[in-house]
């Protein structure tokens, strides 16, 4: 055995190129050679022949779409969920209007749930202080807004 004899004989070369030039898979030259196709590729790369890279190329960046819940006000299904989260036992007494008023004496800080029949001579509004952001004071929109049933009648 040559230990120092060189692996890449000008002659070897030589086949390396055209075989390169030939379009041969550097397994291929590898084999009509007889060296190693780790040696093909290092000789190739010392030599800087390269071959033109095809497809292999990452796809370009794409921004990852983010599902970003829709900003804007929730606020009465926010509220809404409180009141229907709290355990109150009082929950399903009937709800106490002390501070019934008329209809000209309605406003944002009233309870606009009506008592009595419409049209009746005592016909008025709840008026207590109704929930932030709702037209209703806590009773009465856990009723307006319970599922299954608008208008709660008073039980007895
Ligand atoms: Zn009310």
């Amino acid at each position: 055995m040559f230990a120092n004899a060189p692996t890449w004989t000008t002659a070897r070369i030589d086949l390396l190129k055209s075989h390169f030039e030939a379009g041969l898979s550097c397994r291929e030259i590898a084999a009509s050679i007889g060296v190693s196709r780790n040696a093909v590729i290092g000789k190739l790369s010392r030599l800087r022949l390269t071959r033109e890279t095809t497809g292999d190329e990452p796809p370009p960046n794409r921004p990852a779409k983010e599902r970003r819940p829709k900003p804007g006000p929730r606020r009465q299904y926010e509220m809404l969920r409180v009141v229907y989260r709290e355990k109150d036992p009082a929950d399903d007494a009937a709800v106490v209007s002390e501070h019934r008023c008329s209809l000209f004496e309605l406003n944002q800080e009233r309870c606009r749930w009506p008592i009595s029949t419409p049209g009746a001579e005592d016909f008025c509004f709840c008026g207590n202080t109704p929930l932030k952001g709702m037209p209703y004071c806590r009773g009465h929109t856990r009723l307006a807004y319970r599922p299954g049933s608008r208008q709660r009648v008073a039980r007895g």
